[in-house]
C-alpha cells in the first residue's frame, strides 16, 4: 500500500466551510429539523439546524415504526450522488480533514476496519433500540424514549458529534452539570477524544470505521449515477490517485484490479483534482463528465 498523501483541497474546502455554517445553529436558525440530510449533526443538540438521520432512525426503531421518509429521501440522495455529502458537506468529515493536517505519525486503518460501521448501524443504531423498546408505553400514547429503553443506542453510547456539539459545551459551562455527570457521560467524552486522536493519525478513520451514516450511504455508492471513470489510454499508473484518496476507496489503477468508486468512496474528487494526467480520471453524473483531471498536479 503506497504512503498516504494530502492532495490539493480545491473547491471542497470552501464548500465544507459553507456547510459548517449552514448546519450550525450558532450562526443561524433555519428551523430545518424536519429535513434529514446525510450529515452527522446532532439531532438533539440545539445548535443542529437539520435532523440527524441516525438519531431519527433510532427514534423510529424505538417506536417500532418504519422510517419511510428517511430511507426514501436518503436513498434518493444516495442514488444521485452516493456518499458525496460525506466528502463535501458533513461538518464532522471536515473536522477530520482539518485534524489530519496536524503534523504527526500517519497510518492507514486496515480495510477490515471498514466493516465495523455496518455492525454499529445494525446493532446500536437499529437492532438494540428495536429489541429493547416496544413502541408505545403501556396505557399511554407516549413513545418509549431512549432513556427508558436503557439508552443502549449509538447516539447515547458512541456518537462523538453529539458529545462535542452538545455534551462538552454544556459541561464546560456549568459546574452543577459537571457534578451530576455520570460515568456514561465521561466514557462518551473519552470515546470522542479517542476518535479525534485517531483522526489525527488515520485519515477519515471515523468515516471509514465508525460512522453508521457512512455505512447506510455506502449501500448506495456502487449503484449511484455519479461514478468515477479512468481513461485507460491516458492513465500512466502513477498511483497518485491511490495515495491521496482519504478513505482508501481507490484501489490499484490497473484495469483488471480497479474499483472506480467502491463503498468507501466519498466522491471528494481529490483523486481527480490531483491526477497528473490531463483527462485520465473523471467523475461522471449519469454518463456526463462533471469533473476531469486537468493535469496540473504533476510533481
Ligand atoms: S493519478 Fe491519474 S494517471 Fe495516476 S494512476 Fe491515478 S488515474 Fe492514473
Ligand atoms: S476514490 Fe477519489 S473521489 Fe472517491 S474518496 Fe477516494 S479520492 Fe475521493
Amino acid at each position: 500500500m503506497p504512503r498516504p498523501e494530502i492532495g490539493k483541497w480545491g473547491r471542497r474546502f470552501p464548500a465544507q466551510i459553507l456547510s459548517l455554517v449552514a448546519f450550525n445553529g450558532y450562526f443561524w436558525r433555519g428551523g430545518g429539523k424536519y429535513l434529514c440530510l446525510p450529515v452527522l449533526n446532532c439531532y438533539a443538540c440545539p445548535i443542529g439546524t437539520v435532523a440527524c438521520p441516525i438519531g431519527s432512525l433510532t427514534a423510529f426503531a424505538l417506536a417500532r415504526r418504519i422510517p419511510f421518509y428517511i430511507l426514501g429521501f436518503l436513498g434518493l440522495i444516495g442514488l444521485a450522488v452516493g456518499r458525496a455529502f460525506c466528502g463535501w458537506t458533513c461538518p464532522f468529515g471536515f473536522f477530520q480533514d482539518l485534524l489530519y493536517r496536524i503534523r504527526s505519525f500517519k497510518f492507514r486503518l486496515p480495510r477490515a476496519a471498514n466493516a465495523l460501521k455496518y455492525a454499529l448501524l445494525v446493532v446500536l443504531a437499529l437492532g438494540l433500540p428495536l429489541i429493547l423498546a416496544g413502541g408505545k408505553r403501556a396505557g399511554s400514547e407516549e413513545r418509549i424514549t431512549s432513556e427508558q429503553s436503557g439508552a443502549l443506542d449509538y447516539c447515547s453510547l458512541v456518537c462523538p458529534v453529539g458529545t462535542l456539539e452538545g455534551g462538552v459545551p454544556v459541561l464546560a459551562a456549568s459546574a452543577e452539570v459537571r457534578a451530576q455527570a455520570s460515568w456514561r457521560t465521561w466514557s462518551k467524552i473519552g470515546i470522542a477524544a479517542a476518535i479525534l486522536g485517531l483522526a489525527v493519525v488515520a485519515r477519515r478513520s471515523f468515516c471509514r470505521a465508525l460512522c453508521p451514516l457512512g455505512a447506510l450511504m455506502a449501500l448506495t455508492s456502487r449503484v449511484s449515477v455519479t461514478q468515477l471513470h479512468t481513461e485507460d489510454k491516458l492513465c500512466t499508473r502513477c498511483m497518485r490517485c491511490v495515495k491521496v484518496c482519504p478513505t482508501v476507496a481507490r484501489h490499484l489503477p490497473f484495469k483488471e484490479f480497479r474499483t472506480e468508486a467502491g463503498a468507501e468512496c466519498v466522491l471528494c474528487l481529490d483523486c481527480v483534482r490531483n491526477c497528473p494526467e490531463k483527462g485520465a480520471l473523471s467523475a461522471r453524473f449519469a454518463g456526463k463528465t462533471i469533473s476531469v483531471s486537468e493535469g496540473k498536479s504533476r510533481e
